[in-house]
């Protein structure tokens, strides 16, 4: 069996485990295999081992990549989202799971509208608010959604964040934790043009805490793959 297949089949044990061991586990979790740096052959051998959607962080690397791979898959942008960039994936994507400001939610439904179609996003929250990352802060989150929620072709799906890097995964917990109850409470505001479906939370080093801690979108790429270069 392919390495690829072999990383993909033990990935997919060890989130059912996770799932069926915690109250807070998701039905279906989604394994999303984050694509930066890997090769059309290569996801298409993760194709057959049986990913649907891959992940990327860079517009570019959609653009280059989207025609050597099958229609049938899905491609979700999952790193930061600059304005002038929309125009270039609006009909490519699935789902966007960087929203972090009133400008790019408004741009995202102004380039959904001109292709007649309605974007799921997911807003970026920097829950442990580390200075490099993107995203909102906590406290944010949901005045942005207030003010964005009315935008007719944009959907707002749920909520997506990146853990701290830290030696030991235990570690990131309440940062999960915080996610899925900012995830209710936004859940009990019961808000017209918003849902909740989506927990995007989780990669290589920490995705079967995310998972016991309720994700429902996992973005894994090393531990698929392996290491990546460095850029
Ligand atoms: C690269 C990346 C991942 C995957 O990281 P791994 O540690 O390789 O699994 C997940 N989410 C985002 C936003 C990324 O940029």
């Amino acid at each position: 069996m392919s390495q690829i297949r072999t990383a993909i089949n033990r990935i997919q044990d060890e989130i059912k485990s996770a799932q069926e061991r915690s109250p807070y586990g998701a039905k279906d979790v989604l394994l999303l295999a984050v694509t930066k740096n890997v090769d059309a052959e290569r996801m298409k051998e993760a194709m057959t081992a049986g990913i649907s959607a891959f992940g990327e962080n860079r517009v570019q690397e959609i653009e280059k990549k989207y025609d050597q791979i099958p229609t049938e898959a899905s491609w979700h942008l999952i790193g930061h989202l600059q304005k002038n960039k929309v125009k270039y994936i609006i009909n490519k994507v699935a789902l966007i799971h960087s929203l972090d400001s009133t400008a790019l939610a408004e741009e995202i439904n102004k380039r959904a509208q001109q292709v007649n179609l309605v974007m799921p996003v997911l807003v970026q929250v920097n829950v442990a608010d580390e200075e490099t990352k993107f995203g909102v802060t906590p406290d944010e989150a949901i005045p942005l959604i207030q003010g964005i929620r009315a935008l007719p072709h944009l959907k707002i799906s749920g909520l997506m964040t990146i853990a701290p890097l830290v030696d030991e995964a235990e570690k990131v917990r309440p940062v999960f934790r915080q996610l899925r109850e900012l995830r209710d409470q936004i859940q009990e505001m019961n808000l017209p043009g918003v849902s909740m479906d989506y927990l995007s939370m989780g990669m290589t080093n920490d995705y079967q805490i995310a998972v016991e801690e309720g994700a429902n979108i996992v973005r894994i790429g090393s531990g698929i793959f392996g290491a990546r270069l460095p850029n």
